[in-house]
């Protein structure tokens, strides 16, 4: 029989990545899938925090194996702001235009660019907490570049590369991201088990 997990997320596009990655040996469901409609809230300072928040509810209401991320941008000078609030930053809109525009005005006489995209993802699996994290370096530039991606990507550059996120396209940015690390590093996991 194939194992079952849940994934803790309203989004769709989550749940296909993981889905790709762990192929027909896994049953992913979704929480739409097991009736659950509630909007967990996400009130830990930390990504790990957050995941295990919503890992954890799942597992305490349905007793069933299941996983949970939590991703934001973490700006070096501005000690790992905007972190935890990166959807948030300018405001409960979660509207990435304006999180740019307060991102790019805290920075505008900032020297030390230095910035990383961090992925946490929490896994209950029997009972035991497992963590899987993935980072991608980069730095924040002056004005926004291209137009793919979402949230940060017109103002991210990851290190190794002359694009942003927005120039490269999803397909280069979704092999080489903060997601993407520790999508493999909890498949990966999974697939061993
Ligand atoms: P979530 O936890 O995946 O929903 O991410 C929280 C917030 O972090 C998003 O609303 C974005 O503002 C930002 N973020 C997460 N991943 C990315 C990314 O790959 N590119 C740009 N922004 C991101």
């Amino acid at each position: 029989m194939k194992k079952k997990f849940v994934f803790a997320t309203n989004n769709a596009h989550k749940l296909e990545e993981v889905s790709a990655i762990l192929g027909k040996k896994i049953e992913l469901l979704s929480m739409k899938d097991i009736d659950c409609n509630v909007d967990i809230p996400e009130t830990a300072d930390t990504f790990e925090g957050n995941a295990l928040i919503k890992a954890r509810y799942i597992f305490e209401n349905y007793h069933l194996d299941c996983f949970a991320d939590d991703t934001g941008l973490e700006v070096e000078a501005l000690n790992g702001a905007p972190g935890v609030y990166s959807a948030r930053y300018a405001g409960d809109a979660h509207d990435s235009e304006a999180n740019m525009k307060k991102l790019l005005k805290e920075m505008e006489n900032v020297k030390n660019r230095r910035a990383r995209f961090r992925t946490v993802f929490a896994l209950i699996i029997n009972g035991k907490e497992h963590l899987f994290e993935g980072i991608v370096k980069g730095e924040i530039i002056k004005n926004r570049k291209g137009t793919s991606g979402f949230g940060y990507d017109p103002v991210f550059v990851p290190e190794g590369y002359s694009q942003t996120f927005a120039e490269m396209g999803n397909e280069l940015k979704n092999k080489i991201s903060h997601r993407a690390m520790a999508t493999q590093k909890l498949c990966h996991f999974l697939l061993m088990k």
